[in-house]
């Protein structure tokens, strides 16, 4: 089962690897499909690759990456024990904010990484991740704050990236993070006794065909 879960998300990620669906991948070095363990209890979904997530293929590196990592050592996981993936997959040009049809286009992939790893806690890093479950909602009043929905927490973060711009929100971050293992038990108690969060709709639809283009 576990082999079959990783096999399917190895499937995923070639998917993903060779995608053309939307314009991101005419000037992507290499598309980021997400890293980390096909079996996590906890998914953190940031916005999109940047300039080092592109040229090696992995999400979160560089100095926000070494800042997540730092956050995940507080709460003593390292990047084995979870899974880190984006709302796209592909780097938006001069790292501008992805555009509403590239989200909407890139978004059955991550809808199928979901619906595989079947995580207990999704933490939502930055906007537009957020945006996937909080619609209106702004960060500077919900951050740190779970929804929690048939067994499933959604926790809505700061984005790192914003943090280390902005040294003053550090503090708030980390007690944001410092909450997330309480959490993480509570949705396994929940899950235990039976509660399961609903397959949405289009969650588990395949990636849209390639479109021609003649
Ligand atoms: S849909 Fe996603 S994976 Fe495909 S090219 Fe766009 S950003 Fe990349």
């Amino acid at each position: 089962m576990a082999d079959d879960r990783h096999e399917a998300m190895q499937a995923v990620a070639a998917e993903i690897r060779g995608c053309t669906l939307c314009d991101l991948h005419l000037s992507r070095t290499k598309a980021v499909p997400g890293a980390g363990s096909s079996s996590a209890d906890i998914l953190f979904i940031g916005e999109g690759p940047g300039f080092h997530e592109d040229r090696q293929g992995l999400p979160f590196v560089g100095r926000s990456g070494d800042y997540l990592n730092d956050l995940l050592k507080l709460i003593h996981l390292d990047r084995d024990a979870v899974f880190i993936t984006n709302v796209v997959k592909c780097r938006p040009p001069e790292n501008r904010d992805p555009l509403p049809v590239e989200i909407a286009t890139c978004k059955p992939y991550l809808d199928q990484q979901i619906n595989l790893i079947d995580p207990l806690v999704i933490v939502t890093l930055g906007r537009f991740s957020m945006a996937r479950y909080f619609p209106g909602g702004k960060i500077t009043q919900i951050h740190g704050k779970p929804k929690i929905e048939n067994g499933r927490a959604y926790i809505p973060l700061f984005h790192p990236a914003a943090v280390l711009r902005n040294p003053d929100l550090r503090p708030v971050m980390e007690a944001d993070v410092n909450q997330i293992p309480s959490i993480l038990e509570d949705m396994r108690q929940k899950r235990a006794a039976g509660s399961k969060p609903p397959e949405s709709a289009g969650d588990d639809a395949p990636p849209p065909q390639q479109l021609s283009l003649f």
